[in-house]
């Protein structure tokens, strides 16, 4: 039995995926300071002779014997990822440095989740995996951004001097149950607010785009790519048919049956315009792509948040 390290697991995404490796037969480690991620997203595994959990900050080195590492720990909300700038890049730098000596050591695959912020403000549509982004160093988004670009240059850098094993994932906007309620992205902000009867805050005038893939869907590219044999990546992984902030929040308002009102508040810093990612790689080479159209998982997402919300 393959055991299965995955950083970030009591988290959205990872909480998921630690779900999809039980399920596959893998023994699982699970990894998390609780920073952003909870344990009522991993209650129910608790329970599995398969699973364990490691409360432990990545930033601090830890020694494990396992066959692969799912890197995921790093808060990924803006609001998380820019309360504390500094625990951000030091969790993105030295926590996947940590990760590399563990993988170097005993020899594990490693997969990185990296991000499309790597584009930054992306000056190309779609954006393809030999952009090299358009991204500000010292504005509040860098933590997060240069964080990442650092951890996918660690990871080439371990592979060509120590040849160690490396997947990097470029994860486009995710959503789904198991979002915080304060998560602060903006697809739980809207559903919450809509569900709420409170105002849905579009920032900006709504024209930004983004493309949002259903997290069953990630969790499966995710798990294709660190069982494709000889592919390091970058890869993009994300659903690419492209909407504006405006268009969610209508369809979350239609969807809702809310009465809530759409305000504007003033833009974000360093906003990214536009987002859609280029598949064709992640076609290609892990024959994956997106299942779940925008509506299918924007009902599984309000279901889970009215029950979250109102109980039942
Ligand atoms: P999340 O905030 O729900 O999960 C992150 C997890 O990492 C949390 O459980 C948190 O407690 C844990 N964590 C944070 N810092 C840590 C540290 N120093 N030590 C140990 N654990 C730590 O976010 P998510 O949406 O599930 O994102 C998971 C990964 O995917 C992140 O690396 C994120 O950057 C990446 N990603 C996500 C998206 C998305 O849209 N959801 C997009 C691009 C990339
Ligand atoms: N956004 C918004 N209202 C919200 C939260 C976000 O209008 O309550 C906008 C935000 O300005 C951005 C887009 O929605 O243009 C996506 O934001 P999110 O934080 O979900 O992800 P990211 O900016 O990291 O892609």
């Amino acid at each position: 039995m393959k055991r299965v390290l995955v950083t970030g697991g009591a988290g959205f995404i990872g909480s998921h995926l630690c779900e999809v490796l039980l399920d596959r037969g893998f023994d699982v480690l699970c990894l998390d300071n609780f920073f952003t991620g909870s344990k009522d997203n991993i209650r129910h595994l608790l329970s599995n002779p398969c699973f364990e959990l490691v409360r432990h900050d990545l930033v601090q080195p830890i020694f494990l014997e396992v066959d692969q590492i799912y890197n995921l720990a790093c808060p990924a909300s803006p609001i998380h990822y820019q309360y504390n700038p500094v625990k951000t890049i030091k969790t993105s730098v030295m926590g996947t440095i940590n990760m590399l000596g563990m993988a170097k050591r005993v020899s594990a695959r490693i997969l990185q989740a990296s991000t499309s912020e790597v584009y930054g403000d992306p000056q190309r549509q779609p954006q393809t995996e030999d952009y090299w982004g358009n991204v500000n160093t010292i504005g509040p988004r860098s933590c997060y951004d240069e964080g990442k670009r650092v951890a996918e240059t660690l990871m080439m850098d371990y592979h060509r001097q120590n040849g160690v094993d490396i997947r990097i994932a470029r994860i486009f906007n995710t959503y789904g149950p198991r979002m915080a309620l304060n998560d602060g992205r903006v697809i739980s902000n809207f559903i919450v607010q809509a569900l709420k009867g409170e105002p849905m805050t579009i920032y900006g005038s709504g024209s930004q785009t983004r493309s949002f893939c259903y997290v069953n869907d990630m969790v499966e590219g995710l798990f294709r790519m660190m069982e494709q044999e000889q592919c390091t990546g970058p890869i993009n992984l994300g659903n690419p048919e492209e909407f504006t902030i405006l268009e969610l929040a209508r369809h979350i308002l239609e969807m809702t049956g809310s009465s809530s009102e759409i305000i504007f508040a003033p833009p974000l810093p360093d906003d990214p315009a536009r987002r859609r990612p280029s598949i064709k790689k992640a076609r290609e080479i892990l024959e994956w792509e997106p299942t779940i159209p925008l509506k299918e998982g924007l009902k599984h997402t309000i279901a889970y948040f009215r029950g979250l919300i109102f109980g039942g």
